[in-house]
């Protein structure tokens, strides 16, 4: 008799998919994890203060499913109406929204060649074709380069994870070159030096403007994200979450989440310290023969001249430090490191140079 297995019950999409493959969450803390991009310091004292408060009242109740209080809160907090904006768990699953809700099977949209290696996956998910633009030699991004035929077009900027930043000009030349198709900015990295486009979506009715709380305010383990756009747009992404009944964010979500975009004194003083260590990390890792690229993130992407990337990575994981290699044509060169404290970064330098 035939022994079925469980991937005879699977789809060819399920068999054909290459899944995401994220950074290593090592069960071990004792190494300084540099490989993800979150922040050194903790959420703000009042969104946890927040959260506790909201754990001991009403668990027992569903929450507000139109997260109202929050999109209440960023809506003030930007200068916005709450019906231009939207929050889902995390940055990640706004877009796994925003791919079926505004990009379709009958045209190709655009994502820059080196780029957040979900885009593709999403795409695969939802059936829709892409075409990569193609970066320069230093992973510069052209604006020129998007004014071609296409259904829509998404890019990080700062990009990831090149840390390559569009100046708004660059994105506007973008916009006014797709007024037909929706244009997703991925501002997940933005608040650490970069100015937003978020202002533009008055302008221009098909940008939608994504960002997270999981890098600036500390709140990766939380999962909050936001987008900002035309209320057309913002009803698109709650078609496609209200077809999925599971999908709104917690009452601790939602209570941490207000708390931290209402203490905005933390998350400048946070983010003021996070810029001075990567510009200091910066100019000491060029002074180590590195090439640093200009980063306006919370990381910088680095290449030695003469030394393996993966042998750098993997003689920094021995001496306890973990940062991000991504074995890919182009990029296997390079190494992404994110910006810790600055006692962590000195411990970084310290075995860089041991091994240099
Ligand atoms: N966009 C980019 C460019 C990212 O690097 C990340 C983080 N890996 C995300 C979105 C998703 O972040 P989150 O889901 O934590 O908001």
């Amino acid at each position: 008799m035939e022994v079925l297995t469980l991937s005879t019950y699977w789809s060819e999409l399920t068999t054909s998919l290459e899944p995401y493959v994220p950074g290593e969450q090592p069960k071990d803390r004792t190494y300084i994890k540099l490989n993800t991009n979150e922040n050194p310091y903790p959420p703000s004292p009042k969104a946890l203060e927040a959260i506790r408060e909201a754990a001991g009242a009403d668990l027992r109740l569903y929450p507000d499913p139109s997260c109202d209080a929050l999109r209440e809160t960023i809506a003030a907090y930007y200068g916005f109406a709450k019906e231009q904006v939207f929050v889902g768990n995390g940055s990640d699953e706004i877009l796994a929204f925003a791919f079926p809700a505004f990009f379709s099977a009958n045209r190709k949209i655009l994502f820059p060649d080196i780029t957040y290696s979900f885009y593709p996956v999403y795409a695969q998910l939802y059936g829709i074709p892409y075409e990569t633009v193609p970066t320069d030699e230093q992973f510069r991004i052209d604006p020129k380069t998007y004014a071609v035929e296409n259904g829509g077009v998404i890019l990080p900027n700062p990009n990831a994870p090149t840390a390559r930043f569009l100046l708004v000009n660059g994105i506007k030349e973008i916009l006014e070159a797709n007024k037909e198709q929706v244009v997703i900015v991925d501002e997940a990295y933005i608040d650490f030096g970069g100015e937003s486009v978020a202002p533009l979506i008055a302008e221009y009715p098909n940008l939608l403007v994504v960002q997270t709380l999981s890098k600036s305010r500390s709140l990766a383990g939380l999962r909050v994200g936001m987008a900002l756009g035309h209320p057309d747009l913002i009803e698109g992404l709650n078609r496609i979450k209200n077809s999925f009944n599971s999908y709104t964010l917690d009452r601790l979500a939602l209570a941490g989440a207000v708390a931290a975009i209402e203490d905005r004194d933390y998350f400048e003083e946070t983010n003021r310290k996070v810029v001075a260590t990567r510009d200091r990390t910066t100019a000491a890792l060029r002074e180590l023969g590195f090439e640093v690229i200009d980063s306006l993130a919370n990381f910088v992407f680095v290449t030695h001249p003469q030394k393996e990337a993966r042998e750098l990575f993997a003689l920094l994981k021995e001496r306890g430090i973990l940062v991000r290699y991504f074995n890919k044509p182009r990029i296997d060169r390079y190494l992404r490191v994110s910006i810790g404290t600055d006692e962590e970064m000195d411990a970084l330098l310290d075995v860089l140079r041991d091994i240099s």
